[in-house]
């Protein structure tokens, strides 16, 4: 060091300010940890380190590419120019790139230079020393035009290098910042993506979704989830994002010669960074018809064994690092987990609607034969017997509404309930179901009052099950209201919403069980004398899943000994139907 000291003569007062200036500079770009920030503070600071005109600060890319400049003292044209010279010329970029800092009086009149580019400032004294990190050169930082002398000196190369050194370490802080924070945002992301996969109970829309999932998780515009069919010997596709779709049906690759094949093979999550590089890859064609260039194909597994992957297609050819197959695979193990669950839930099911319905015929049997008893009993038939034959009959026709209600919800939840959407009136609909369901609520003694005038609301419904919503809340009203109760009906417009309001005076509902009672088999016990508890606890799981099928909510609020209100939101249809 004293030699370089000695040979540009600086007086040791002038080395302790361009020291504190140094020193500052370290400050200043060690308090920033936005990559892009720190990058540019060094340009701007080496600026000030080196005493010149202008500073540039290029980072080599991972295929050691200068992609990225940071510059100081320039405006953002001439950037651009000395940019695109200094990747064209590519000479001082080579020769730092061997380690060296290189230093030149006068630029223009280097034979290792070519010329400027148009309008570019004239420079003359050039200043460049390579920027390292772990024995690795990761950028280059140049100083041009060296104000108050003709060229840059040993002390502005012995201090640029100083900084260098220091900017190589705040540039790997930024980047460690960056990747941790990518990570969090990652880990957050893929958290809420597995999240998403447990809304799911059937195995459809679960693919979909496992699709779009992957496709976010890797910034990737397609993929798709196979399943395997060991019968056919080939995978087929089940859904897919960004794909085209096969003109003949199915999309399927062979399990033979097939990426997804060699990672049933391999057991392993499989990497394609070059499909041009197969001789046969049997993939599926993006959507604008040309074939995905990178792959990654990770298995998925039911019950342990490999029956499927999902496969994820880039545009480009691209690598994928070890951080992103790692999201990749956990993302798989737990789609795999939701798979598990949504085949589980489907076998039951379909398990409980087969039962359903084979139980209802020899019950209707049993009923219709009751029936005829019943009926037909001799005066003198001892009462206790005709006793029982009400109860098998009662107990018949409890039976039957059970499997009838489990049947239907079933359906509700498995999709395969077609509404048949037309506009309805909902003050004539409530008119019509107080008619019908009157008889009930005599019986009772009970006052089944509409408190709403005639100003129409128009609803877009199916009116079938929109009169089952209305039954099934007025049915429980009058059922656990005791003799001489009252129901109450409202109907209003809020804002863009229907509200209709079914109020009782019953036993209400303590507020830990008002969630519940809208989940299947749940029934409160009855305490009241004289309340008719037959029921299946059904009734409110299928209310609300019709309301949420035609695009409504349902909620109730009730208190202990003050009754309870139901209240069923549905869009307003603001078109009128023209009357003939
Ligand atoms: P079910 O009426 O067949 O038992 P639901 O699903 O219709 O089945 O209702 C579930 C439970 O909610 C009922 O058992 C009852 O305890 C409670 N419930 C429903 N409506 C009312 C109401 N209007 N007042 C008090 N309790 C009610």
């Amino acid at each position: 060091m004293s030699k370089l000291l000695f040979a540009s003569e600086i007086s040791v007062d002038d080395l302790i300010v361009r020291l504190q200036t140094t020193a500052d500079a370290f400050v200043t770009i060690t308090k920033e940890l936005d990559l892009n920030k720190v990058l540019q503070s060094i340009a701007c600071t080496a600026q000030q380190v080196g005493n010149s005109s202008y500073s540039m600060l290029s980072i080599f890319d991972e295929q050691g590419q200068i992609n990225t400049f940071y510059t100081s003292g320039t405006s953002p044209q001439q950037q651009e120019m000395t940019a695109l010279f200094l990747k064209s010329c590519h000479l001082l970029g080579l020769f730092i790139k061997e380690g060296h800092s290189l230093r030149i009086h006068d630029l223009s009149l280097d034979p290792r230079f070519c010329a400027f580019p148009p309008k570019h400032p004239l420079i003359t004294s050039f200043l460049g020393v390579p920027v390292s990190s772990q024995g690795k050169i990761i950028g280059i930082l140049y100083l041009m035009g060296k104000i108050g002398a003709a060229e840059f000196d040993e002390t502005d190369e012995w201090l640029l290098n100083l900084f260098a050194r220091q900017a190589a370490i705040a540039i790997e802080n930024a980047k460690l910042y960056d990747k941790n924070s990518q990570a969090q945002r990652n880990a957050q992301t893929l958290a809420e993506l597995i999240g998403s996969l447990n809304e799911f109970t059937e195995p459809n829309p679960l693919f979909q979704q496992i699709s779009n999932a992957v496709c976010q998780i890797l910034d990737l515009p397609a993929a798709g989830v196979f399943l395997l069919d060991r019968r056919s010997g080939r995978f087929t596709l089940q859904k897919g994002v960004g794909l085209r779709q096969s003109p003949v049906g199915d999309t399927f690759v062979p399990i033979e010669g097939s990426l997804a094949g060699k990672v049933l093979a391999g057991g392993e999550t499989l990497i394609v960074p070059d499909t041009g590089l197969l001789d046969r890859a049997f993939m599926p064609s993006l959507a604008n018809g040309i074939l995905p260039k990178s792959v990654v194909v990770v298995p998925i597994r039911k019950y342990g064994k490999i029956n499927g992957v999902i496969e994820a297609y880039s545009k480009e050819a691209r690598h994928f690092t070890p951080d992103e197959t790692g999201l990749l695979e956990t993302f798989a193990t737990k789609a795999s987990l939701a798979l598990e669950k949504a085949y589980l839930y489907q076998h039951k099911e379909d398990f409980l609607s087969m039962t359903a319905h084979d139980l209802r015929t020899p019950l209707t049997a049993i009923k219709m034969s009751m029936g005829l008893l019943t009926t037909n009993l001799p005066p003198d038939f001892p009462p206790l017997l005709s006793q029982l034959f009400e109860n098998v009959s009662r107990n018949a026709q409890r039976l039957d509404d059970l499997m009838v209600d489990l049947l239907d919800l079933t359906r509700l939840e498995n999709g395969g309930v077609h509404l048949k959407l037309e506009q309805c009136e909902v003050g004539k609909m409530i008119r019509g179901v107080t008619t019908t369901l009157g008889p009930l609520f005599e019986e009772k003694s009970q006052i089944l009052k509409s408190n709403f005038n005639g100003e129409e609301c128009w609803i877009e419904v199916d009116r079938r099950r929109m009169e089952q919503v209305l039954v099934n809340l007025l049915v429980n009203a009058n059922k656990y209201t005791l003799v001489g109760g009252k129901v109450e009906i409202g109907l209003a417009e809020i804002g863009d919403l229907v509200r209709i309001e079914i109020k009782d005076n019953g036993p209400g509902i303590p507020l830990s069980e008002q969630e519940l009672i809208f989940d299947r088999y749940y029934r409160r016990p009855v305490h009241e004398e004289g309340v008719n508890n037959s029921g299946t606890g059904l009734g409110l799981p299928i209310t609300r899943k019709l309301v949420e099928l035609q695009g409504g909510k349902i909620r109730v609020e009730s208190a202990p000994g003050q009754g309870t209100t139901f209240y069923v939101e549905m869009p307003l249809h603001d078109k009128v139907p023209v009357k003939n």
